[in-house]
């Protein structure tokens, strides 16, 4: 067999890393390949066992599983199952659930790198929300409500997004679908780099 020993500067195949999943304080357990489905199932990397209301430790109960789209590599949509842990406090009773916050945003769909695709996808490459919905294997309004909860929330919550922004651009235009979404785009004009997009 022919030596396959890469060059220096490689590093272990890892799919967790590949995925950019460390990013979101996960770790790649396992794998289902399906044709036009990748299912990646997740652990949780920060155990969370210490109880906010009291401090006293939790004792692990049971696991549940929170599915999240995430970003499509290649034409295939990429799918997460994340086990994440249910605790019961030794001291007071309080029942928690794991930190996946780092993750996604609470009871979203879309993992944190799935709904940048699906953002920059939108404002960048100009793709349909239909589109959008299809490479994530989520249906249209799952993409779509992503998409203006975070435009929303990147507008309304971050006081400093216009921080050296001298002109704001704002073009509104009718995206062909038959829900009729109207998508804006606050561009820099200076820098033309996506400020927001709701
Ligand atoms: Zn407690």
């Amino acid at each position: 067999m022919p030596d396959a020993t890469p060059d220096a500067g490689f590093a272990c195949p890892d799919l967790t890393r590949f995925c950019r999943l460390d990013e979101l304080g996960l770790e790649v357990v396992g794998q289902r390949l399906d044709p036009d489905l990748a299912v990646l199932a997740c652990g949780v990397v920060e155990p969370d066992g210490w109880c906010r209301r009291c401090g006293c430790e939790g004792v692990a109960r049971d696991t549940v599983v929170r599915r999240l789209a995430h970003e499509p590599f290649g034409w295939r949509p990429t799918t997460l199952e994340v086990v994440v842990r249910r605790y019961r406090c030794t001291g007071c009773g309080h029942v928690w659930r794991q930190d996946t916050s780092k993750a996604a945003e609470p009871r979203a769909k879309l993992s944190r790198r799935g709904l940048r695709w699906a953002l920059e996808g939108l404002v960048v490459q100009h793709l349909t929300v239909a589109r959008v919905a299809e490479g994530l294997g989520v249906s249209w309004n799952t993409a779509n409500n992503a998409v203006l909860a975070e435009g929303k929330r990147l507008l309304i919550n971050d006081p400093t997004r216009f921080d050296g922004v001298k002109a704001i651009g704002v073009d509104e235009h009718v995206v062909r679908h038959e829900a009729l979404l109207v998508r804006m785009e606050v561009r820099d004009l200076h820098r033309p780099a996506v400020v927001a997009a709701g």
